[in-house]
């Protein structure tokens, strides 16, 4: 974390930086900081612009043209009934507790927070939004998010799970981290001894490209798993990165063999500055169509869409319709079947 990369002249220790990468850097340093790990940075490919890592970090000029992007799409900040803690569910709540990651998404949702120290928590404020859970005995699913909760140490971090285990209500804990593919020494032995005394701990990681399944992050994941946590992936739509069929295969079956869940692929939000990286959904249906059948089933995330009143599933069609006592469906190979399925 003290070493991470901040500037286009530490960047050139790892890739050669275009100039419209140079100027990028520049022009977007007060809109949404560049900062990448030593570890992340080693995994783009040092020529090529187009590197799928690369263009995860690295700043480009079309952030700045984006003319339907919103600083925070999913109106957070109208469902946060404390600093941080975000409710659109009942039962459930995505606990902000910190603004710092390893490094910064250029599409990343809360690119209005990350960073940036207003959303800093100090103790106090964890402690009030701890009040606020314990008062409120609906919740019984805790997301750690950010930022990163990876991110704390140790000590800070139990202390926090800690004080959400004795809260009676609260049955499961959730991390949602994506330090196992930008910091994966972070995943310590002693990190995930300490966990599993807090058990049941679940943890969303979230790997975006095949090039990220690296030893190192297997490691990591294989640490967690050992600790009984069930590690799931998130991954996020990203043209040039991820949305091609050969690509997401790849990342999905990589995933399984690391014994990580493909649990869900977003699709991008209508986010500032992310225009260059938006896939149309109609695109997107047609890449999860494409797998099924092609891989086993659950190496097959289900692809969504985030919005103010929750997630919707983007599911291909594949059943067709009714005709009298018979539905109609498509394989998976574009073969028409019908099913005897009387209404009553
Ligand atoms: S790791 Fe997650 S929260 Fe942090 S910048 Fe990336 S997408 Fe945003």
């Amino acid at each position: 974390m003290q070493q991470r990369i901040r500037g286009p002249a530490e960047l050139a220790q790892f890739i050669r930086p275009t100039d419209e990468e140079a100027r990028a850097i520049a022009a977007l340093s007060e809109r949404f900081r560049f900062v990448i790990t030593p570890y992340y940075a080693s995994l783009m490919d040092p020529e090529d612009p187009e590197c799928p890592v690369r263009k995860q970090v690295v700043p480009r000029l079309a952030e700045l043209a984006d003319p339907v992007g919103l600083a925070d799409p999913l109106d957070e900040v109208a469902h946060s009934p404390v600093k941080n803690v975000v409710r659109v569910y009942r039962d459930r709540i995505a606990f902000c507790v910190n603004n710092e990651c390893a490094l910064y998404c250029r599409y990343c949702l809360r690119k209005r927070m990350v960073g940036d120290e207003e959303w800093t928590m100090k103790r106090a404020e964890l402690q009030i939004a701890l009040d606020w859970i314990r008062a409120t005995p609906e919740i019984r699913d805790v997301l750690l998010t950010g930022g990163d909760p990876l991110v704390f140490s140790d000590e800070r971090l139990e202390w926090l799970i800690r004080a959400l285990r004795e809260i009676p209500h609260v049955e499961i804990v959730r991390l949602g981290t994506r330090l196992p593919v930008t910091l994966p020494m972070r995943v310590t032995p002693q990190l995930c001894e300490m966990l599993q005394r807090y058990h049941p701990i679940w943890l969303n990681t979230h790997f975006n490209h095949p090039k990220e399944l690296t030893p190192e992050a297997a490691r990591a994941c294989d640490l967690l798993t050992r600790a009984g946590i069930p590690v799931g992936n998130q991954s996020v739509l990203l043209a040039g990165v991820n949305d091609d069929v050969a690509t997401m295969k790849a990342l999905c079956e990589g995933l399984v063999r690391m014994r990580v869940r493909p649990y869900y692929v977003y699709q991008a939000q209508l986010l500032e500055g992310t225009a260059h990286f938006r896939v149309p959904i109609e695109r997107g249906l047609e890449l999860f169509r494409a797998l099924r059948g092609r891989t086993s089933g659950f190496a097959i995330p289900q692809y969504v869409l985030d919005t103010p009143y929750g997630k919707v599933p983007l599911d291909y069609p594949f059943l067709k319709g009714r005709e009298g006592d018979t539905v109609v469906m498509e394989s998976f190979d574009g073969r028409i079947w019908r099913e005897l399925n009387p209404l009553d």
